[in-house]
C-alpha cells in the first residue's frame, strides 16, 4: 500500500488537542486560559500523582510530569502526533493519518482555546444616578404609556451586564 504525503506541521496545528481528547474521553480540568491538567492517560502512566498530565491549548502541545511516563523511553511530552503514537503504541505516520481522518483539511480548526462565554456578573457596585433623560436609558427601558414606571426587558439586563431595581417615586 502506497502512502500518501501527510503534512505533519499542519496537522499539528490544525488539529486541536482539545479535540483529541474528546476523543479518548479524556477529562481534563482547565486551570486557566490555555492550560489543562488532568490524570494521565498514558499507557506508561504508573504513578499515583493526581493531576500530572498537562495540555497547553495555544502551543497545542502535552506533557506529564510524572517519574513514571518520563521514565517510560517513548518521552512523555509532545504535540498531537506524538500524543496519539503514545496513546495507540504506534508510528508517527499512523498517528498523523489519524488524526487527518478526523480532521480532514479543508476544515477550518475549531477554537480549541476559546474560552466558555462568561456569565455576566453582577455589579460589584450599586449603579446610582441613573438619568432617565438619557436617550440611551430610554431606549433600554421604554416606558410604556399606560404605565407610570420604566419596564426592564430581558435584552437590556443582558446587553447591561447588570440588574436594576426601578423604585417609583422620590427614590
Ligand atoms: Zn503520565
Amino acid at each position: 500500500m502506497s502512502r500518501s504525503y501527510l503534512d505533519f506541521k499542519a496537522i499539528r496545528e490544525r488539529v486541536p488537542f482539545l479535540g483529541v481528547l474528546d476523543r479518548y474521553h479524556i477529562e481534563v480540568k482547565r486551570v486557566n486560559g490555555s492550560q489543562l491538567k488532568g490524570r494521565c492517560p498514558l499507557p506508561s502512566h504508573t504513578s499515583k500523582e493526581p493531576d500530572t498530565f498537562c495540555v497547553n491549548t495555544d502551543k497545542n502541545v502535552f506533557c506529564c510530569h510524572s517519574d513514571s511516563c518520563k521514565k517510560s523511553g517513548r518521552g512523555a511530552s509532545g504535540n498531537v502526533i506524538d500524543f496519539v503514537c503514545l496513546m495507540e503504541s504506534i508510528q508517527a505516520y499512523e498517528a498523523a493519518a489519524k488524526l487527518n481522518e478526523w480532521y480532514p483539511d479543508g476544515l477550518p480548526p475549531k477554537p480549541a482555546t476559546a474560552a466558555e462565554p462568561e456569565e455576566n456578573r453582577p455589579l460589584a457596585f450599586t449603579l446610582k444616578d441613573v438619568n432617565p433623560e438619557h436617550p440611551e436609558f430610554a431606549r433600554a427601558f421604554p416606558i410604556p404609556k399606560d404605565e407610570g414606571h420604566p419596564i426592564i426587558k430581558a435584552s437590556s439586563v443582558c446587553r447591561f451586564g447588570c440588574m436594576m431595581v426601578i423604585t417609583g417615586g422620590s427614590g
